[in-house]
């Protein structure tokens, strides 16, 4: 029960290496293969459950093999990310970004991060710079969507970082007209990741609308 087992990619093991991660925690073994098998997830999983990493192997591996060649890109100024994680607070974003980071050190997998609260301009920078993996606040995608910064067209997973913590921040609309958009014909192939701490209604109403066929895992 090592990651070494995990065919995950060498450049993404060699990473895992330097973060000095041998054995996955339980949540890490569970849901990377039900990832990497293709399959939607939602797991209940807590802070400090090493999810960041459950939900970034199988992104930044898929990316890293795929075949993702023509992106929907129409204006030069949009950026046309591969994979979405979004996270309730900039706190967690960056937490998330910083990590990201790491395990895609040297893979050519490229990591932006967008939260509100702070000047749009840098972040508006970064994202002309190419983005495969974008980590985002909700209100402050949105804002991005409806400025054309952001096209989420071309987005082949998305991961829900907290999702009982957005809700409670009253983030329900936000994540909706941002899911709404990548159904958006043409149809994409979405695999989604949905993690909470809580499973109350409206985190099964949220499931049920966004993952199609899932697995459940709780640790
Ligand atoms: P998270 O729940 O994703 O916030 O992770 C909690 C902490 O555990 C972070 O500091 C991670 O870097 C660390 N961590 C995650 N997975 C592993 C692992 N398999 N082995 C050792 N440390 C880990």
């Amino acid at each position: 029960n090592t990651f070494a087992e995990i065919d995950l990619g060498e450049a993404l093991n060699l990473n895992i290496r330097r973060c000095k991660y041998v054995k996955p925690t339980p949540v890490q073994r569970h849901a990377i293969p039900i990832s990497l098998g293709g399959r939607d997830l939602m797991a209940c999983a807590q802070t400090g459950s090493g999810k960041t990493a459950a939900f970034c192997f199988p992104i930044i591996s898929g990316i890293m093999r795929g075949q993702f060649g023509q992106r929907a890109q129409r204006m030069p100024r949009t950026a046309c990310p591969l994979a979405l994680i979004l996270s309730p607070t900039r706190e967690l974003s960056c937490q998330i970004h910083e990590e990201a980071r790491k395990f895609a050190y040297q893979t050519g997998v490229k990591v932006v991060v967008a939260y509100g609260g702070a000047p749009i301009n840098q972040q508006l920078r970064e994202l002309e710079r190419g983005v495969d993996i974008l980590v985002a606040t909700p209100g402050r995608l949105v804002d991005l969507l409806e400025r054309a910064r952001v096209s989420l067209q071309s987005i082949q997973y998305l991961a829900l970082d907290e999702a009982d913590r957005m809700l409670d921040m009253g983030f329900e609309p936000q994540i909706r007209k941002i899911v709404q958009q990548m159904d958006m014909p043409p149809p994409g192939v979405r695999q989604t990741m949905l993690f909470s701490a809580t499973f109350p209604k409206e985190i099964q109403r949220l499931a049920s609308d966004f993952l199609a066929n899932y697995i459940f895992l709780a640790v």
